[in-house]
């Protein structure tokens, strides 16, 4: 057994290699719930352990949509996580960076235990290595979810909402193309690990429906099998909160995350081969809490209700019904000119001097635009009563908590010329951009979904949006967060000059 005993990973350390060289070892340890029906792919934690001899830091992504809150993994795991590690690693807890990808993967439920695991491994695979950074070009997969409409209000493309009229869809948001690489060679030259950083909500599925690690899945076993063998590729959620896979609304054709992964993952690899790696022992990690004031939308619920309320209100009586409104609308579009009868039998009547088809079509055509209306309206009501549902739950929980604010922890990493931020929430594209904009830093990365889950974090301009979309409406935070937060990261990347 390879017993280092780690008591002490900093005193083995010391023993084996030089202080001035960066070392690093990673393992990956299956989490696939196998219970929980077949997995078309497994899903991972991956670790990678990083030390100079005196810092030492670990990087774990983990295939799940987040760290604690929602889906699988419990709200104890990263303590639990992070208190192993500390106990028989001897790394400090605070240098622990967990990543969720926020695939919508179901991961087995001792997922702490066997994360600490595939961190166990990698501190007892430490080899010397050398570094690179680079970044990588993706525009093809995903796009920002969020719609900008002509009444100034935005929605999302979202499996809860349908999409509203086209004629009321004004414009789109931004995405982030930026693939931010980390590159670790192995003093031979072989690749070790690859930590790639990129934004967007892993979330299309296979097309058996099965159990997924989904496009960033794809997008690692692509990457770690065109490297040297045994090199992990390590998936780093950026921020991600706006940003969809591309058709994402797709009803013509099998939902499949491969083919958007293999994408991903060979501009990944592009970038890749552009690094050249050398020895650069820079490790800095910076381990911060803020304070974010919390959102208290007891107002904005009391608007909803009475837009909700309206709405019910406007809803009119329908000559027609689903039955007779759909052959309707086919035979109103396929022929607009004459579309209750051949053309000739209009021309006879018009001969004729009558208008008997012509006045049918004029009252068909009014039912059928009151009961386009009923639907809109309908259309409207369920996406409101979605984002209500949201706005409802939050508001308790703030009541519940009976604190104003909220603690969030935000880590600053420097490995190399590799500079990573991490929030525990889901950042909005527009923040990662400006991030990355405002840093002193050329290659300065962003990772949402990091050691907690705080639901989402929209810029202060998308939160004038309340109730309007997912982002504004699955969120604990007030609009002042948003500065409060650009500023500390703006502190913690001096810091880690
Ligand atoms: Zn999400």
């Amino acid at each position: 057994m390879l017993l280092i005993s780690l008591l002490s990973v900093g005193s083995f350390l010391c023993e084996s290699v030089s202080a001035v060289q960066l070392s690093a070892g990673v393992a990956k340890v299956d989490i696939t719930n196998l219970e929980a029906g077949p997995a078309n792919d497994p899903l991972y934690a991956k670790a990678l352990v990083l030390t100079d001899g005196e810092t030492t830091t670990v990087i774990v992504t983990v295939d799940a949509v987040a760290i604690g809150e929602i889906g699988y993994i419990k709200n104890d795991y990263l303590d639990k996580v992070r208190e192993q590690i500390d106990k028989e690693l001897n790394i400090n807890p605070a240098n622990v960076m967990i990543n969720a990808s926020h695939c919508h993967g179901v991961v087995c439920s001792d997922v702490a235990e066997r994360t600490f695991k595939a961190v166990k491994q990698a501190a007892q695979n430490l080899v010397p290595v050398t570094v690179g950074v680079g970044t990588g070009h993706e525009d093809r997969i995903m796009e920002n979810r969020r719609l900008k409409l002509e009444n100034g209000k935005e929605i999302d493309v979202r499996h809860a909402y349908s999409l509203p009229p086209e004629e009321e869809v004004a414009g789109v948001g931004p995405i982030d193309p930026e693939i931010g690489v980390l590159r670790l060679d192995r003093i031979d030259g072989r690749t070790l690990a690859v930590v790639y950083n990129f934004a967007c909500h892993p979330i299309e599925g296979v097309p058996t429906g099965e159990n997924s690690a989904d496009i960033v899945g794809f997008s690692s076993k692509v990457i770690e099998e065109n490297l040297s063998d045994g090199t992990m590729a390590l998936f780093v959620q950026g921020c991600a909160g706006d940003i969809n896979p591309a058709f994402y609304k797709d009803v013509n054709r099998p939902r499949d995350a491969e083919p958007l992964g293999n994408l991903l993952g060979l501009s990944t690899l592009k970038a890749v081969r552009k690094i050249q790696c050398k020895e650069d022992n820079r490790l800095i990690v910076l381990n911060e809490t803020l304070e974010l004031p919390r959102a208290d939308v007891a107002q904005r619920i009391v608007a909803l209700d009475a837009e909700r309320e309206r709405l019910v209100q406007s809803l009119r009586g329908t000559f027609l019904n689903l039955k007779t409104f759909l052959p309707l609308a086919v035979k109103y579009n396929l022929a607009t000119e004459f579309p209750s009868y051949e053309s000739h039998r209009y021309l006879h009547e018009q001969e004729l001097g009558r208008e008997d088809l012509k006045k049918m079509d004029v009252t068909n055509r009014a039912h059928m635009q009151q009961y386009v209306q009923n639907i809109y309206t309908m259309e409207q009501l369920t996406r409101l009563n979605t984002n209500l549902a949201l706005l409802r739950k939050h508001q308790a929980d703030l009541v519940d908590s009976g604190k104003r604010s909220l603690e969030v922890e935000l880590l600053g990493m420097r490995v190399g010329d590799f500079v990573l931020t991490t929030f525990p929430g889901e950042l909005t594209v527009q923040i990662g951009l400006n991030i990355k904009k405002q840093s002193p830093h050329e290659h300065t990365f962003v990772a949402g979904y990091t050691n907690g889950y705080i639901y989402y974090a929209p810029t202060a301009e998308q939160l004038q949006n309340v109730g309007g979309a997912q982002e504004d409406s699955d969120c604990i935070v007030a609009p002042e967060w948003q500065k409060i937060y650009e500023d500390k990261v703006a502190e913690i990347l001096r810091k880690i000059k």
